[in-house]
Order: structure tokens, then C-alpha cells, then sequence
């Protein structure tokens, strides 16, 4: 490393003690390969004696800073299976027997059990397996104590929403946990704490040649005036050309397509990208593409070049005032994310403080009463999880961790066996247990591995989608008032790693308090999406994966504090100073892939790959937001009532 590297380093704080590099990425430690200071030397005694981890004294994941997500640990077994490297070792006949085994503990898998029980009786003897230290799948719980405060986030599923109104079923089950969201959205959602701050662009110097923060991005209800934008825009390094043709992507109402149907204007639409709308339809400079680049990372993963114009104008993104659409479905073809922006819905956006892992934890608690005190959405928040009651023999239910299934194969004949064998591989050895029923509530390009006498069509059906990979970042850091003193609360940072930091929604609930003050400790929330722009979307999703899976903690953690320190410093932020703890929740295998016109055939109705891919074999049935097609909590409950039920009916 140079000097000025070393003391750029220095500066960022590359050297301080913060609560997160007790285990470095891509080190699995132990074949379990959860660690932590507080709990490691009993994980490595758990990995050398028959002892789970999850029953030591002390084991709390969400509390886990550092590299989480897909952890170190979690996925080297299925990646040997998947490369042909994988070895069984000591195998071990648990003989255990049950009546429903579910291979994946996200909100679909916990949903299954919930089903699944509510129909057999509180005696059916249901195990959850999962690969990962925690339950929750996506749904993941970030726990941070600055100053000895607890601070909440999602590492995950943010939000109790979707493109569409919650099923019969997932309604259902959301009430019978007893979570009103529209209720819980007005009494614990506090939107005066950030009041005044506004968003913001950061240009840096490796993209736009300098670096430079500009605050006051125009909203409001007409998105901007055409003055407010000319004042901002004039603000930024953007060529004059760009200034000028962004002004009137965001204010002019013109039609763009005059001499078109709307038919033929949305299916053009459809077809095309955003980015190529804006440069070919709207003829904007091309400077302006690198301004809107990123804006669909959020909801879509990849960058505007792959994300069909219909989509963007579905979720209202500027430029299609004038085109004169109406806001109905009919016409072009969009993605299940944007066809629920035109189909009027349930309007309500709540979350929990540490998002969707409110529900898993309540599930779970439902699942395994021993496991969590407490009965309300508001006492969840705080409660204390104990993992080591979550897999006891004398409880019905079992939720065993750090648990890779490595086979899921009928006993005999799948058209007329009784039972399923599955095999899991934990710590150093591999088990055995078996099962009347098996609902696969895991991601789908896993199953062909795990489950090779499905037919081939079913496998190649199940091999399609490509998960969409992404990074929540969460960084504890002890006061926001450099944010305060900027008048930000979030910023896009298109060149940047990663592409936007904000602070996050405050909420309180129960016992639990989010900062109100400046002078208090606040989690920043950063984005990071590794898509490859130019190439197709599932390709871009491959690409994005290996970065990922490649990218080491201390990549992230320079980046983190380089970015933090460049947007934030005019504010007074010291990033050796001000950052307690960092966790990147990084999924390799992120939102479940979702069809779209510019990528995807228009395959006839019920001959998705999804529709073929979760076809139930035998007694095994398929779970998952995968099944569905789209990354909604609702959808993967959905699909765990759905695979419980052609069980069922089997
Ligand atoms: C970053 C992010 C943010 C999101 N935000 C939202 C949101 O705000 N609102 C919303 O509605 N939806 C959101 N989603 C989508 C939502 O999380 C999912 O639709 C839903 O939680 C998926 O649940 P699931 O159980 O189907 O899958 P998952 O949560 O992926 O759970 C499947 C589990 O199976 C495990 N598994 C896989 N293979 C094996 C194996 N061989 N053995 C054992 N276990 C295995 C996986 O590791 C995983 O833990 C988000 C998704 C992501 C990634």
C-alpha cells in the first residue's frame, strides 16, 4: 500500500476498533461458519462437540455486525453441491420423524408451518431447516447498541406493502398475528423528526470530474417547477446541455410519440429501456442518463438502461406527462412491480423498525411460544429471542439453523411413496431425517440441486430466474448532526459503490424509541446494487453476484467510510470518529427475479417458468417468493398457503 493510501486510511479510520471485523468475509470459521466475539468460543466448541450452536448461552445473530446477509458460513455447502465438490462426511441418522419438514426458514417457510399447523392441529410435528445462523430469510433483524442504545434495522425486506392488495391468505394470516398496518403506520410512524431536511445529489470526482454535494432536490406534489429545477441543476457539474434537457424531462408535458395509439405508445414503451426512452424518444442529451441511472436500483436491482420505459412510467418516474397514458394495466405489457402501480391497491407502506423480521419473529413465536415472550406486534420488537428453544425435542415444532439440505428424495417411488428422506449438512457432519410431506420454501435455483428426481423441464423451469443481487447497508454511527447541518436526510449518489445513504424512517413502538435528536446515535441506511450496466438484465444479476461473493469486508468498509466522509464531512462528520459499528447485509441472491417485457417471452398464460417450476412432486410441494415470480412478503405467503394446500389435497 502507498503512503497516501496508508494515511487515507488512517483518516477514514480504517484502523479504529469498531464492533464488526471479529470474522473477516469470505473465511467461513468452522464449518458452521457463525462467529462472533461474544459467542465464538462456544460456537467453536458447538463445531467441535455434537452441540448446535444455536443452543449455546448467548446466541443472538441480529446482534452480529460485520459481513451478514449471506454470511460466511451459510452458503459453502450449497455452492459444493451445486459445483460437484461436496462430500457428506460423517452422516448421522437423527430418527427423527415428522409430519411436514420445510427446507428454507424465510417468511414463506415460517408461513408453511403456520398453514400447515392451523390445519393438522397444534400436535403436527413440523421441522424448519435453514442454511443460514437466523431465521427470517430475507426478512433479517440488524440489532446495533451505540452508546448503549439499542438501535433497530432491516437487514432485509423493508416493509408490510406490495404492488397489490394482500391475498384472502395473507391478510389473514398478518391479522391473526394481530399487525394492523394502517393502524400501526398512525401510532408509531414519526415523520416530524427529519422534518426539513431535503434530498440531495452527490457528484463525485471519478464521475462528474469534482466532488460536490447539492441539497434541495425539487419535489413536491408537481415533482418541481421548471425554476425550481433551472436553480438546482445550475448548482450541479452537469454539462449545460444536460441541465437544460433535465429541466424538461422533469416539466414539459410534451407528446413525444404524436401519431401513435396508446396502445402502441405503451407496447413501444415496453420494449425499450428508460434510458433509451430519454435519449431516442425525448432526444435528451446523453450526459443526462448517468443523472437518472441509478434511480431504479431500489425497487429493480439494475440501472435505468434495463428497466423497461412502461415500468418507470408505472412508478412515475418524469417524462410521460405529455403522452397522454392512462393509468390502467391495458395496452403494454409490465412487470408485476409496476402492473400494481396502475391497479389500484391498499395504500399503506408500514414497517417495523427492523422491517419484515417483525413478522418472522411473530411467526416464530407462534410457532415456538417457548421461544419469545410477549404477544403483540408491539412487544415483538424488543423481545428477547431464545434460540435454544427453537429446536426441542418435546415441542411440535422445530426450527433448526444452520442447516443446509443437501438431498430432498421420496422413499421409493415419488407417485406412491409415504415418505420423503432429506439429508442437511451442519457444522462438520450431514443428517438424516424424514417426513410424511416436504414443502421446499428455499430459492428455486437450489432445488434442482437438492431434489435431482424432479423432471427435467421442472428443473429447467426452476434453473430460469436469476435473483436479483443486492446490498443493505446499515452503519451505527453517534450523532446525525452533520445531516442536520447539510439539511439532508438522503442522497443519490450515482458514481458512487454504493448508489444512495439515507436515514432511516423514524418509528416507535412498544418499548421501543427511535432517535428524535441530532445529538443521538441514528443507523445511516446505504444502497449498494452491483448490476453491469449494457448487458441483459439476468446477465447483469450473474455479474452483480460474483462481485459480491468477491468483494471482501474491507472493500465495503473503506468504501463505506470514503463515501460517508466525502458526502458528510462539510457537515462535520469525521468518519474515524463518528462510525461505532457497520453491517452489510449483502445478498447474492437478493429479490426474487420478476418477468419484464424487454428480457422475458410473453409466454402463454400458466407457462411461466415459475408456473412450471412450482408444479407439486409427489408428497414434496414448492414454496417461495421465487414461485411467484416477484419479491413480496405477501407473494412468499402466499405461495407457502398454495404449496400447503396441494399437499394437503395430495
Ligand atoms: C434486500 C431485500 C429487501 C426487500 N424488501 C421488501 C419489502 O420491503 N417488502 C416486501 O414485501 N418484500 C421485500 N423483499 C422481498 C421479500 O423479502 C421476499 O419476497 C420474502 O421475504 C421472501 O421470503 P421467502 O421465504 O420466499 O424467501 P427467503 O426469505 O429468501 O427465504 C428462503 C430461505 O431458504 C434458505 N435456503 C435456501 N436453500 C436452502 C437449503 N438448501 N437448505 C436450507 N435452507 C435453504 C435461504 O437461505 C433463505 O434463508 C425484499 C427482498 C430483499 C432481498
Amino acid at each position: 500500500m502507498s503512503d497516501s493510501n496508508r494515511s487515507r486510511d488512517k483518516e477514514l479510520g480504517m484502523s479504529r476498533a469498531i464492533t464488526r471485523r471479529d470474522f473477516l468475509n469470505g473465511v467461513a470459521v468452522g464449518a458452521g461458519g457463525v462467529l462472533a466475539s461474544g459467542w465464538m468460543p462456544s460456537l467453536l466448541a458447538a463445531a467441535e462437540s455434537d452441540a448446535a450452536a444455536q443452543d449455546r448461552p448467548g446466541y443472538n445473530p441480529p446482534a452480529l455486525t460485520g459481513m451478514r446477509g449471506s454470511h460466511p458460513g451459510a452458503f459453502e455447502t450449497a455452492h459444493a453441491l451445486r459445483d460437484g465438490t461436496w462430500t457428506p462426511g460423517t452422516t448421522v441418522d437423527t430418527g427423527e420423524t415428522y409430519d411436514l419438514i420445510v427446507v428454507g426458514g424465510g417468511i414463506s417457510g415460517l408461513a408453511a408451518a403456520y398453514f400447515h399447523r392451523k390445519h393438522a392441529g397444534a400436535n403436527a410435528r413440523i421441522l424448519i431447516l435453514d442454511n443460514h445462523d437466523d431465521f427470517g430469510g430475507h426478512a433479517k433483524r440488524n440489532e446495533f447498541r451505540p452508546g448503549g442504545r439499542l438501535l433497530l434495522a432491516n437487514g432485509g425486506t423493508v416493509a408490510i406493502e406490495s404492488p397489490f392488495t394482500y391475498s384472502k391468505e395473507a391478510a389473514g394470516l398478518i391479522a391473526e398475528l394481530g399487525i394492523d398496518p394502517p393502524a400501526l403506520e398512525a401510532k408509531c410512524t414519526d415523520r416530524s423528526v427529519y422534518k426539513g431536511l431535503a434530498g440531495a445529489y452527490f457528484f463525485d470526482k471519478e464521475t462528474f470530474g469534482g466532488d460536490r454535494l447539492v441539497a434541495g432536490v425539487p419535489s413536491g406534489p408537481d415533482g418541481g417547477s421548471a425554476k425550481a429545477w433551472t436553480d438546482f441543476l445550475a448548482k450541479t457539474p452537469l454539462s449545460a446541455d444536460a441541465q437544460r434537457d433535465i429541466v424538461r424531462i422533469q416539466t414539459e408535458k410534451s407528446d413525444y410519440m404524436t401519431g401513435m395509439t396508446q396502445a402502441e405508445k405503451k407496447d413501444k414503451l415496453s420494449r425499450m429501456s428508460y434510458k433509451d426512452f430519454l435519449l431516442k424518444i425525448v432526444k435528451a442529451h446523453p450526459d443526462v442518463s448517468v443523472f437518472y441511472q441509478t434511480r431504479t436500483h431500489g425497487l429493480y436491482g439494475i440501472g435505468i438502461d434495463a428497466v423497461p420505459a412502461l415500468d418507470c412510467w408505472a412508478i412515475r418516474f418524469p417524462g410521460f406527462e405529455g403522452l397522454g397514458l392512462d393509468r390502467v394495466p391495458a395496452g403494454g405489457r409490465l412487470s408485476f412491480t409496476a402492473l400494481g402501480e396502475v391497479t389500484p391497491s391498499q395504500p399503506y407502506h408500514f414497517h417495523f423498525p427492523d422491517g419484515n423480521a417483525s413478522i418472522a419473529r411473530m411467526l416464530v413465536r407462534s410457532l415456538v411460544p417457548s421461544a419469545a415472550p410477549g404477544h403483540s406486534p408491539e412487544d415483538i420488537v424488543t423481545a428477547k429471542i431464545d434460540y435454544s428453544q427453537l429446536d426441542k425435542k418435546e415441542s411440535p415444532v422445530r426450527i433448526r439453523l444452520n442447516s443446509t439440505a443437501v438431498q430432498v428424495q421420496h422413499v421409493g417411488d415419488a407417485k406412491s411413496a409415504k415418505e420423503v428422506d432429506i439429508t442437511y449438512g451442519r457444522e462438520t457432519k450431514t443428517y438424516t431425517v424424514r417426513a410424511k410431506s416436504v414443502v421446499l420454501a428455499c430459492w428455486n435455483m437450489v432445488i434442482p440441486y437438492v431434489c435431482p428426481e424432479l423432471p427435467a423441464t421442472q428443473k429447467q423451469a426452476l434453473k430460469y430466474g436469476v435473483k436479483v443481487p443486492l446490498v443493505y447497508t446499515v452503519v451505527a454511527i453517534k450523532n446525525w448532526t452533520s445531516f442536520r447541518k447539510l439539511g439532508i436526510s438522503r442522497v443519490s449518489s450515482p458514481g458512487m459503490y454504493h448508489s444512495s445513504i439515507g436515514l432511516d424512517q423514524a418509528t416507535n413502538i412498544g418499548d421501543y424509541q427511535s432517535p428524535k435528536t441530532p445529538e443521538e446515535p441514528v443507523l445511516v441506511r446505504m444502497l449498494r446494487t452491483p448490476c453491469q450496466p449494457g448487458l441483459p438484465a439476468r446477465d447483469q444479476q450473474r455479474v452483480g453476484r460474483y462481485d459480491l461473493l468477491g468483494a471482501s469486508f474491507e472493500t465495503f468498509e473503506r468504501s463505506i467510510r470514503d463515501q460517508l466522509a466525502r458526502i458528510l464531512s462539510a457537515g462535520g462528520f469525521d468518519p474515524a470518529r463518528d462510525i461505532d459499528a457497520i453491517t452489510v447485509n449483502r445478498w447474492p441472491h437478493g429479490y426474487a427475479y420478476e418477468y419484464n417485457p424487454m428480457w422475458d417471452p410473453d409466454w402463454p398464460e400458466g407457462q411461466r417458468p415459475c408456473d412450471i417450476a412450482r408444479q407439486r412432486f409427489g408428497r414434496i410441494a414448492i414454496a417461495n417468493s421465487d414461485a411467484a415470480a416477484a419479491a413480496y412478503t405477501d407473494q412468499a405467503i402466499d405461495q407457502a398457503f398454495r404449496a400447503v394446500q396441494e399437499l394437503l389435497s395430495a
